[in-house]
């Protein structure tokens, strides 16, 4: 009788981690801080030496800040946990990518880190672990989850969970999936946000999207790699990255550059 009762509560339990969360939105009087009509997020994966040696700096110069998304199994991340210290005391987001980076169904991943061979326990015990190292380094206790290759879903596919039930237990927000799109502060999953990547994208394709994002009031999160060629194999050029973060930095009035925490912690105040 027990075992037929712990059976029916395990079953609603996993029903609910296969579906997404259901979105939210802002209420009717929802304004931009300081009169902003959109916002930006710049977010940059897997930890890194660009990150720390030019990028944040180069953010930092231009007067903003950025989310960099590590995975702490990264050589340069963990060689290099002053360099990251130093990065978020300048205002930087230090996300949570996981431990191991594990991925669905990617080409370039081995059966140890597929996260079709993921459960539910192990992937939470690998977020608890890199919040925790991430905690030592940067002494803060709220962080977004970026997710690795953008996937959301772990477990075989006749029997997946969604990461956003899990997600919800240790992060007030999730990048989520790419899907090119902004977010409408109107209707949005906090737990899959959504992304735009910008690897290999000129300035005036990004600005573009950008424009067109913030004349309807909406806020676009990019995803990078590397910044400048020979950094990673995926990589914004110098010149393009240089070319937007200066066009931010003179457009700080009409548009709000701030990491993902900062942002979705504006609006999740809102709703
Ligand atoms: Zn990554």
């Amino acid at each position: 009788m027990i075992s037929i009762f712990r059976r029916a509560k395990k079953a609603i339990h996993d029903h609910r981690l296969r579906r997404q969360v259901p979105s939210v939105s802002v209420g009717t009087d929802f304004a931009w801080p300081a009169g902003a009509a959109g916002a930006v997020s710049l977010t940059y994966d897997d930890g890194i030496a660009n990150h720390f040696q030019h990028v944040a700096p180069a953010l930092s110069a231009a007067g903003l800040r950025g989310t960099f998304y590590a995975h702490v199994m990264s050589e340069d991340f963990r060689n290099n946990t002053d360099s990251w210290r130093a990065v978020t005391a300048r205002g930087h987001e230090l996300g949570n990518h996981t431990v191991f980076h594990p991925c669905r169904a990617n080409p370039g991943i081995t059966r140890d880190f597929d996260l079709r061979g993921y459960t539910e326990k192990r992937w939470c015990a690998e977020i608890e672990l890199a919040n925790w190292i991430l905690g030592q380094v940067d002494n803060q206790t709220e962080r977004t989850f970026g997710n690795t290759c953008w996937d959301n879903w772990l477990g075989p596919d006749e029997n997946r969970i969604c990461l956003e039930q899990l997600a919800a237990r240790y992060f007030p927000a999730a990048r989520g999936e790419r899907n090119d799109l902004p977010v409408n502060p109107r209707s949005f999953n906090r737990y899959n946000l959504g992304t735009r990547s910008a690897d290999g994208e000129k300035f005036s394709t990004l600005q573009d999207a950008i424009e067109s994002a913030v004349s309807r009031g909406e806020w676009l999160i990019f995803t990078m790699h590397g910044v400048g060629q020979g950094t990673n194999s995926l990589f914004i050029a110098d010149a393009e990255h240089r070319a937007l973060i200066d066009w931010l930095a003179a457009n700080r009035q009409r548009i709000w550059t701030a990491p993902v925490v900062e942002v979705s912690k504006y609006l999740l105040n809102s709703i």
